[in-house]
């Protein structure tokens, strides 16, 4: 197995693959403006095994697009879709963010949740534009400084990590070139992290190490885990996902 199907092999039996949380998701539909009155036709970029893309089919009059490019992760969404009832609101699409076969004016919605930063944040934003009609929404999660300086340690990891990390206004810049109006903004608090993704990644550890026999391969990604919930550890006040919601003008 190559590291790549070991870090799938790691996420794959998770609820989710990002930070976030089903609060968090429900107050971003409420600044969006989204809710039962209507049928809405809803694209879920990067929906992994579909913790987002289940609670919109929850909550919504609603038919979604699960898009992924990881087959297991789409296979896993499906078969929890159906045990809890929301199969046929949802389509998977597996394909990459980056090539997506939409048309102009598809949706009526964009929904991404930890995952625009794998095409850039401003790439992702510009792309997605074209697939929403006039006055569609964007409801978009990216990693996002809290504060104007940080310490360099934090600073420098996160330049070579992603060097499009940014202050929430500098993004809110970014959907107003591209064809947006930013209308909310906040950002995730620290249980989204620790309590939704980084206890229950860690609590997988040790089951994940014994399937491959204690294999360095393994023990790498388990190391670059630790080493990512110890930065966020230290300096979550720092960063954190900021979740943008924004009209296509
Ligand atoms: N939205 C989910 C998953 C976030 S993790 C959640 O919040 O739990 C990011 C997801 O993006 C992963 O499922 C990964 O497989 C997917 N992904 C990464 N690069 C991609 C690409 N180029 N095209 C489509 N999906 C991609």
């Amino acid at each position: 197995m190559n590291e790549f199907q070991l870090l799938v092999d790691l996420h794959k039996d998770a609820v989710r693959q990002g930070p976030g949380g089903e609060e968090e998701t429900k107050l971003a539909l409420k600044l969006a403006g989204i809710n039962r009155s209507k049928h809405y036709k809803i694209a879920d970029i990067g929906c992994g095994t579909g913790a987002s893309t289940i609670l919109l089919a929850k909550e919504l009059d609603t038919e979604i697009t699960a898009v992924d490019f990881l087959q297991d992760f789409l296979d896993e969404l499906l078969s929890r879709a159906d045990d809890q009832g929301v199969a046929d609101k949802i389509t998977t699409l597996n394909c990459s963010m980056e090539d997506l076969p939409f048309s102009e004016g598809e949706f009526d919605v964009i929904w991404s949740e930890g995952a625009i930063y794998n095409m850039g944040f401003e790439a992702g934003v510009a792309a997605w534009n074209h697939f929403l009609k006039p006055g569609g929404k964007l409801v978009v999660s990216e990693i996002t400084w809290l504060s104007a300086t940080r310490p360099d340690e934090l600073e420098s990891h996160w330049n070579k990590e992603y060097p499009e990390i940014d202050v929430a206004f500098a993004k809110m810049g970014i959907l107003e070139r591209n064809g947006y109006s930013p209308g909310g903004y906040f950002f995730l608090p620290d249980h989204c992290w620790l309590e939704n993704y980084y206890r229950p990644m860690q609590s997988r550890f040790s089951s994940f190490l014994a399937r491959y026999g204690q294999s360095a391969e393994a023990k790498e990604i388990v190391e670059c885990e630790k080493a990512e919930i110890a930065l966020y550890e230290k300096y979550r006040n720092y960063y954190s996902y900021g979740f943008y919601i924004a009209k296509k003008l």
